[in-house]
């Protein structure tokens, strides 16, 4: 892929930088340049390019104003001490948005384009890339959409892809603190058939609700059922779950479907393994959790996810009802692998895994 660059005529100060730096928050700030590559179903991808970052003037009848077919990828840039700057497993965010791009009817971009994509980005931004101190990064947003002008429902012939990036601190501001859980009855967020294991906006948008009823009840997050039997945990709005028993058997609901297949999730599975853990990917019933956390059984509980890393869960909460918290800390092993992956992530610990591509 042959990348053309346009570069900004008015960069952000170096002073101003430190700044935002200094406290970037998430998802607030934005870099100096952006990714663009089109697709038509004659020209296949063409015209990549990098610009300055900056708004996009759209139609009001651009598709996926309209039918959301759209589909989307999170990931990070992290600075080693001595200056240089990697991803982690980007080829699996590739696929993945390969696969979540098939099942919205979209066309595919092959794994080394999106990964060259994200990487000049990120080389044509390092500087917005911070030091590693707090365990700060550089958030990706990969994202692709249905940009022709056409009011008619069928897959678009004119598919747009971006790259954005975001610096990012600490994700939940209470830092490193277990969550409180809403457990909704009412909503799920993925069927069989559905679109559970893609990462589109349409999966966020209809859990926005079941999210704002968790805020409404002091929670945090929201946990989501199977929509068939109302049984299994599934996960999240954006995130992954695990449990930690007495007896050091690692627990996550297996992926059939409904369930996104988390990156770190992914990692976790093999980083536990590893740290001698029976790790069990099977499905996992709500009784199964309060049972055990009432029983002593259950002694952690974490999310993951990207953007979070791994975030410890406290006290689940439900229409009548509640668990209390297996740990009012974060708990041993959620911290060791949290640390394990971070430790890999940012070139503290050896990468026996593979797992990091260097950028620059
Ligand atoms: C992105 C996402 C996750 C986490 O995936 P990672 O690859 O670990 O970042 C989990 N659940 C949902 C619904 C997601 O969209």
């Amino acid at each position: 892929m042959q990348i053309s660059t346009t570069p900004a005529t008015q960069p952000v100060t170096d002073e101003r930088l430190a700044e935002i730096l200094a406290d970037p928050g998430f998802g607030t700030f934005f870099t100096d340049h952006m990714f663009t590559v089109e697709w038509t179903p004659e020209k296949g991808w063409h015209d990549a390019r990098i610009t300055p970052y900056g708004p996009i003037t759209l139609d009001p009848a651009t598709a996926v104003l309209h039918y959301a077919q759209e589909t989307f990828e999170g990931m990070k840039a992290y600075r080693h001490a001595d200056g240089s700057i990697w991803t982690f497993r980007p080829e699996k965010n590739a696929e993945r948005m390969a696969k979540s791009s098939r099942r919205l009817a979209l066309p595919e971009l092959p794994v080394e384009e999106f990964v060259g994509a994200v990487d000049a980005l990120v080389r044509a931004d390092a500087r917005w890339v911070p030091d590693p101190e707090g365990e700060k990064s550089l958030y990706i947003r990969p994202f692709m959409f249905a940009s022709e002008t056409f009011l008619g429902v069928r897959p678009s012939h004119h598919v747009t892809f971006m790259v954005i990036a975001s610096p990012a601190g600490a994700y939940f501001k209470g830092g490193f603190k277990p969550v409180t859980l809403w457990l909704t009855t009412e909503y799920t967020r993925a069927g069989r058939g559905g679109m559970g294991d893609a990462k589109t906006g349409g999966n966020y948008a209809s859990s926005l609700v079941a999210q704002q009823e968790a805020y409404a009840q002091g929670c945090d997050q929201v946990v989501f059922l199977d929509a068939q039997e109302s049984t299994y945990v599934e996960e999240l709005g954006g995130m992954n779950l695990y449990f930690v028993f007495k007896d050091g058997t690692v627990v996550t609901p297996s992926t059939t479907g409904t369930i996104l297949e988390g990156i770190t999730r992914a990692s976790i599975v093999e980083i536990a393994g590893g740290l001698g853990h029976k790790v069990e990917e099977r499905k996992f019933s709500i009784d199964e959790w309060r049972d055990g956390v009432a029983s002593g059984d259950i002694v952690e509980i974490f999310a993951c996810g990207t953007a979070a890393v791994v975030t410890p869960v406290g006290t689940l909460k439900w229409d009548g009802g509640e668990t209390p918290a297996p740990t009012t800390e974060a708990g041993e092993l959620t911290t060791k692998i949290r640390q394990a992956l971070v430790d890999i992530q940012f070139g503290r610990a050896e990468d026996t895994f593979g797992w990091m591509h260097k950028v620059v």
